[in-house]
This record gives C-alpha cells, sequence and structure tokens, in this order.
C-alpha cells in the first residue's frame, strides 16, 4: 500500500536521528514539513536534498489531502515536524489520520521526543505518566486544567515556551503545594542543556538566580500525586465494621 512514513528529527543535537531515519529520508520523493527552512536544513547537513511540502498548522488539512493524492499516485511521502515526534504538540494527526482513511499506511521511524527524553533523566518513578503538553495561556483556564490534574497518581508532563516559564512554575506552585518534586528539563540536548530537580517551594528562587535558567525551551514534570488506595482500603475497611454493626 502506499505508505507515508511519519519521522521523528532531533530535538537540539542534529546527530539524534536514526541510520533508518537517514535511509528511508534518502528514498522519498518528498518531505512535508512545519517550516522548509528548517527540515532544508537538515537534510542538507546531511547532504540530501528533497521536494518540501509545507505542512503546518493553518493547512493541515488542505495539505493531507495533497499527500493522499500524491501517495495514491505511488509517490513516498516523508512526513517531519520542526523537532521531535510529529503529532507530538506538533502538527500531523490531521495528515495520518486522513492517510488511514484513504486506505494508505503510516509507518513510524522513533526517534527523538523531549517529553520521553525528559522522563528518561528525571529518577521520578512513573508507572504511570500523564502527558499535559502545553497549558492555556489564560491564567482562569490554566488553573482549571491543573486543579483536575492534583490528585491524579502520574508523572506530569508539559511543554512551556521560554517567555512563560516564571508564571507557569508560579502557577504549579499554587496547584500543587510546596512539596512535590519539578524537573526542569531545559534546552536538552543542545550546549546549555540543564536539568533541575528540587521541591515546587524551591523552583521559582532557582530560576531567579541566573536569568540563563528562563531562557529556551523547557519540559516540566511534576512527581504524581500519592497513591490513594491507602485511603480506599480504610474507607472499605470502617464500611465492613459499620456493616457488621448492622446485621
Ligand atoms: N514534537 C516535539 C516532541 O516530540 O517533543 C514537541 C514540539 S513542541 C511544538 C515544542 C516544545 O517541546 C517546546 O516548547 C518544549 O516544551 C519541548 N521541547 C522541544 N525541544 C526541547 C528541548 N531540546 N529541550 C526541552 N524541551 C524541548
Amino acid at each position: 500500500a502506499s505508505t507515508l512514513y511519519v519521522l521523528a528529527t532531533p530535538i537540539g543535537n542534529v546527530c539524534d536521528i536514526s541510520l533508518r531515519a537517514l535511509h528511508v529520508l534518502s528514498l522519498v520523493d518528498a518531505v512535508a514539513c512545519e517550516d522548509t527552512r528548517n527540515t532544508a536544513h537538515l537534510l542538507n547537513r546531511y547532504g540530501l536534498s528533497k521536494p518540501l511540502l509545507a505542512a503546518h498548522q493553518h493547512n493541515e488539512n488542505e495539505v493531507a489531502a495533497k499527500i493522499v493524492a500524491r501517495l495514491q499516485a505511488g509517490e513516498r511521502i516523508a512526513l517531519v515536524s520542526d523537532a521531535g515526534t510529529p503529532a507530538v504538540s506538533d502538527p500531523g494527526a490531521r495528515i495520518v489520520d486522513a492517510v488511514l482513511k484513504a486506505g494508505c499506511r503510516a509507518i513510524p521511524l522513533p526517534g527523538a521526543s523531549a517529553a520521553i527524553t525528559a522522563l528518561s533523566v528525571s529518577g521520578l518513578l512513573h508507572d504511570q505518566f500523564h502527558f499535559v503538553g502545553f497549558l492555556p495561556s489564560k491564567a482562569r483556564q490554566r488553573e482549571t486544567v491543573l486543579t483536575g490534574l492534583v490528585n491524579l497518581a502520574a508523572t506530569l508532563v508539559l511543554y512551556e515556551a521560554p517567555h512563560r516559564i516564571i508564571e507557569t512554575v508560579d502557577a504549579l506552585h499554587q496547584a500543587f503545594g510546596p512539596t512535590r518534586q519539578i524537573v526542569l528539563a531545559r534546552e536538552l540536548t543542545k550546549l546549555f542543556e540543564t536539568i533541575h530537580r528540587c521541591p515546587l517551594s524551591e523552583a521559582s528562587a532557582w530560576l531567579a538566580q541566573d536569568p540563563m535558567r528562563q531562557k529556551g525551551e523547557f519540559v516540566i514534570l511534576i512527581e504524581a500525586a500519592p497513591a490513594q488506595e491507602d485511603d480506599a482500603a480504610e474507607s472499605d475497611r470502617v464500611l465492613q465494621i459499620l456493616l457488621a454493626e448492622l446485621s
């Protein structure tokens, strides 16, 4: 069947691309990408040059139809985003959806994703993690989202752009309280990579100490809420005693 290759690209260090991804990029007829300059630069770094097809959040539906038509005409196309894995807080899902609905295949070429990269060095114990991605920028909506996450027994994974980091960390402190651990994973795989873990009460001061610490791209992790099992077991025990009294 006609195939779209959904291909992860580096999140900073240009060497973090798989040999398989480079092989596929060398074979495809075109690459659908978010920012053509960015992708041209990456391809150029590996001596490749391919026709590029702009596929960003504003034209995803139209470009999806074009990609489907080209796949059905027998072309091989790769889909990439600017950094990391397509469709993870990035365009791509609509294109893949259209491709699948048209009866074509989507083959993943795994590679970097900022969320998984940060989780791997967090040291936070996470049988479960919950991907939040970007929080809403409006304070009220952000609060609503955070309130809904407070009791979740899963490590939380958030993405943040540099200009809002202080505001977001303050909102997290307010919502989750002082004691839970936060991991600030900044500029992963890049020259100024910094991974800092501390209780939420200390995060703001740490960021304020050096303006450099506030710059760049961040993954924020928040330690999971303690499991509620003990509470449930205790309620159950009390209930059994009361029921026994009633009978
Ligand atoms: N598709 C990407 C992925 O698989 O991780 C995510 C793209 S999203 C538009 C960009 C956000 O990802 C940034 O604002 C930041 O939160 C996170 N991110 C991307 N690269 C990063 C890096 N090198 N270090 C820390 N966070 C990064």
